[in-house]
């Protein structure tokens, strides 16, 4: 391993991962030799539309204005995920996650306050100003407002192409990094088995201190060179396909606040809205389910859902992925970051959120001397490892919590399938609500309130409420959350009007 200064990083892949990463390492390590290697012949995977509220904190370390990226990159605001037909499938069944946190306090007097005095509301309408605002179309910001800052708490939707190039312009011609169009051939090995150099198939070299693998689900460094195991995680998480079309949107028409997730009989459809597009994807288990079903699925939902779209015409594309992730993601000099590391199915939209936590892990380690590389990667290792164990968990409580009845939901609910933690918190939380103590790590990326909102948005038992709970304190905070919402919904523009300002001042 090289331990010259300055620090020498090279990074393989230039999907969202690639460039993520790279940005997030230059505007943290300004003198650091960055180099992004990109094959000018292999396209990255093209989807992964939606994001978490980390991102603003990311675009903003970065040094890229929100009207800049708003602009560029085709992009809506994302204020949650709105679950439909999840429960039983009837017509009227719906739940919000939003991103915004309920009231501050007692869980458990809150979820009574709702129960005893708004029963007929749906959980995230009691406890959220955003349920309204979303389901209103509205953006969860005035224009005005500085950049990244909201009256509600939000993330975004955009075009996963656009994005990367947006980020490849800004960190070659801002951040000096150094953009190499050529593809990875082979690898040469240290004596100690880390990567040495990089060969590339225009002829050149290259060393580095640390490589990073972006090369999406074809793993080039983390498989190819250091060979560290795939973990399978199939067992809980069944779904491992899916069908993907973009369908463009007539003038004028809603943008919706938060990305639509419509439950059906082997999986579930993806509904992305972005100011000129909507990026719908149909997902499911090829288990239950044959291609040319979940293919009928997607042109149904369609038709129905896009006025004014052909849904006949429509091409859509097929994706293949495997579920689970490496055993070690940080092994020697290489880190896996993005596809290379993993992937679990896109509900709840996990993937890019950590790939950000990881860039800015490794940022906070580097530059690590051969001495501390393996200390790092141990520390790493065992956080990541963690991450997606919360991940798998996170996503299978969806799917638990389903009434719905046909054998792949039935499937989904079987407790040879439900990962132990998960088993273990349901029955905790039958005897209170989810909360920190259960969610202890710095980042928590799905914390409490965010499984309160899977939890009681699906119609879970309440628990007991405590022996002196503050009813009537928690009924007014409730009613306070009504009396914001309409003051918050009086005062934001609607998404269309938003995005028509924003274009007409960038024209
Ligand atoms: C159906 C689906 C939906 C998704 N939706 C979401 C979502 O809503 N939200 C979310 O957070 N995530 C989502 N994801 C995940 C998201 O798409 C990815 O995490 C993200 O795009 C990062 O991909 P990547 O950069 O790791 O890989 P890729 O985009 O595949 O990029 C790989 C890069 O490596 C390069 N490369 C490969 N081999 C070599 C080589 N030998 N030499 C040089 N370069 C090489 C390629 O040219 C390319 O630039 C979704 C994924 C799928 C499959």
């Amino acid at each position: 391993m090289k331990a010259t200064a300055p620090f020498q990083l090279v990074i393989v892949g230039g999907g969202t991962a690639g460039w993520l990463t790279a940005c997030i390492l230059a505007a943290r390590h300004p003198a650091m030799a960055i180099t992004l290697v990109e094959s000018p012949d292999i396209a990255t995977i093209g989807v992964g539309e939606g994001t978490w509220p980390t991102m603003r904190e990311t675009l903003a370390a970065i040094g890229i204005a929100e009207s800049e990226f708003l602009t560029a990159c085709d992009a809506s605001f994302k204020q949650g995920s709105r679950f439909d037909g999840w429960v039983t499938g009837a017509a009227d069944d719906s739940y919000l996650h939003p991103f915004s946190l309920p009231p501050a306090g007692d869980m458990a007097a809150l979820l009574h306050g709702w129960a005893q005095t708004a029963p007929d509301r749906a959980f995230a309408a009691a406890m959220t100003a955003q349920a309204a605002v979303c389901a209103q179309h509205l953006a969860p910001r005035q224009r005005a407002m500085p950049d990244y800052a909201g009256a509600l708490n939000y993330a975004y939707h955009f075009d996963a192409g656009k994005f990367a190039q947006l980020l490849a312009r800004h960190g070659t011609t801002r951040l000096g990094i150094t953009h190499i169009a050529a593809t990875m051939v082979g690898t040469s090995a240290a004596e100690n088995g880390d990567i040495a150099q990089l060969q590339l198939d225009d002829g050149r070299c290259l060393a580095a201190d640390l490589f990073i693998d972006c090369t999406g689900l074809a793993a080039r460094l983390i498989g190819g060179h250091c060979a560290v195991d795939w973990i399978d995680r199939s067992d809980v998480s069944f779904n491992d396909r899916a069908l993907a079309v973009q369908v463009p949107v007539l003038p004028g028409s809603a943008i919706a606040a938060q990305t639509i997730a419509t439950a059906h009989r082997a999986g579930w459809l993806w509904d992305i809205a972005l100011p000129t597009r909507r990026g719908i994807g149909c997902v499911y288990s090829t288990r239950f389910m044959a291609d040319a079903e979940a293919e009928t699925i997607l042109r149904a939902h369609v038709a129905a859902q896009v006025p004014g779209a052909d849904a006949a015409a429509l091409v859509p594309r097929q994706l293949a992925f495997a579920t689970g992730h490496r055993a070690r993601f940080w092994q020697g000099n290489v880190v896996a970051i993005g596809l290379s590391a993993g992937f679990i199915e896109p509900l709840e939209a996990s993937a890019i959120v950590l790939i950000e936590l990881s860039a800015r892990a490794i940022a906070e380690a580097l530059p690590a001397s051969p001495a501390t590389m393996a200390i790092h990667a141990r520390r790493f290792n065992t956080l990541f490892r963690t991450r997606w164990d919360r991940i798998i968990a996170f996503l299978k409580l969806h799917y638990v919590l389903s009434r719905r009845s046909e054998p792949y939901w039935q499937a989904q609910r079987d407790p040879a399938t439900i990962p132990e933690r998960l088993a273990e918190d349901l029955a905790l939380w039958r005897e209170h609500p989810p909360s920190a103590r259960d969610f202890p790590l710095q980042d928590e990326m799905f914390p409490a309130a965010s499984q309160q909102f899977i939890l009681y948005g699906m119609g879970y038992p309440l628990p007991p409420a405590p022996p002196a709970a503050p009813i009537a304190d928690a009924a007014m905070r409730i009613a306070e959350v009504q009396g914001r919402a309409r003051h918050i919904a009086a005062a934001l523009p609607d998404n269309r009007s938003y995005f028509a300002a924003l274009a007409a001042q960038a024209a």
